[in-house]
């Protein structure tokens, strides 16, 4: 099979076409239009097999999670997605895989409706780009620089959950085939917040996606903000599974420090009102620097995991 085969084959025709695409897949570059008073919003990010994903994982998870995290990052601007290009690179042209990938991508793709624009396609280390471009309306995009002291902050959805899936895949931990097949299915796809995202759009004064752990992404509001917060670790919220998989210390640890769970993180002024359900109040933003953690009994609690030397 060719190199044209391959991307008409799996990528040309069965993607959500959108009427602000003008020019798609087939030229040296694609052209769409961007709405009266919208921004464009883009990002880009890349998966290295046996670096962000297992070797053992499924081509159709592969699929689904490059546009998840990619979504994830949309919605942690409060962004709309729109379109998306995409930069493959595979060690040979294996049409089984190739099918199974592109249907997982596909599925996410048509959950969200976003045009495959166009691409590239090489040979390689399996290495999967995706850059997403999304709109949301002009000024009004989420950021991380905006948390201020007094807002509370909140995360939505559980966290920890990929970061059990992870050990689980890695053999570190057993679990019973019920927590297996929720924290592998957070692991491999991961839900992105947008809905969440766009309702916090000219409420919410920060926003992040958790893709490192709790502690090291909060701290990025908290350093392009200029803050400092406090957070009640027993507000954390932790899945059932989770719970029931390992003692509670080692499940708090997961929440603040195991990445992959492309939860949303954001702050919000104490006078707004919040404008989603399914999310958690977990701590307040301060003026003095650094993060405290800080148990239900007023104890301080200090992170065994690395994400903390941050701070
Ligand atoms: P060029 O040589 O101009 O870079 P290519 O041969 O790389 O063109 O690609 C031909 C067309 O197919 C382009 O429109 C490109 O965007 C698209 N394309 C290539 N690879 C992919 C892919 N993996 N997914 C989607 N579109 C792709
Ligand atoms: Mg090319």
């Amino acid at each position: 099979m060719s190199e044209f085969d391959l991307i008409s084959r799996y990528f040309a025709t069965k993607f959500p076409q959108r009427p602000d695409v003008d020019l798609g897949i087939g030229d040296d570059a694609a052209v769409c239009t961007i709405p009266p008073n919208m921004q464009l919003v883009t990002a880009i990010d890349t998966l290295v097999a046996d670096v962000h994903f297992p070797l053992t994982t499924k081509p159709e998870d592969i699929g689904y999670k490059a546009l998840a995290v990619n979504l994830s990052d949309m919605a942690a601007m409060g962004a709309t997605p729109v379109w998306m290009t995409l930069a493959l690179t595979c060690p040979e042209f294996n049409e089984v895989w190739l099918q199974k990938f592109s249907e997982g991508l596909l599925e996410i793709a048509q959950l969200n409706q976003v045009s495959l624009i166009g691409g590239d396609t090489t040979r390689g280390p399996l290495t999967i780009t995706i850059q997403i471009a999304g709109l949301v309306p002009s000024n009004t995009v989420l950021k991380r620089n905006g948390a201020k002291p007094g807002d509370s902050i909140y995360v939505t959805g559980t966290i920890g959950d990929a970061g059990l899936g992870l050990q689980a895949v890695k053999q570190q931990i057993v679990l019973s085939k019920l927590a297996k097949k929720y924290t592998l299915s957070r692991l491999n796809r991961p839900t992105p917040r947008l809905a969440e995202g766009q309702k916090l759009l000219k409420v919410a004064n920060s926003a992040i996606d958790i893709s490192d752990g709790l502690v090291a992404d909060l701290g990025h509001i908290l350093k392009a903000s200029n803050v400092g917060a406090s957070l009640q670790i027993d507000n954390l919220p932790l899945s059932n599974e989770l719970l029931e998989s390992v003692p509670y210390e080692v499940a708090i640890e997961l929440a603040l420090s195991a990445g992959d769970d492309y939860e949303l993180c954001f702050t919000i002024p104490e006078s707004e009102i919040l404008p989603i359900n399914s999310c958690t109040y977990i701590g307040k933003i301060e003026t003095d620097l650094g993060l405290r953690c800080v148990t239900k009994t007023g104890d301080i609690f200090i992170p065994k995991a690395n994400g903390y030397q941050h701070f």
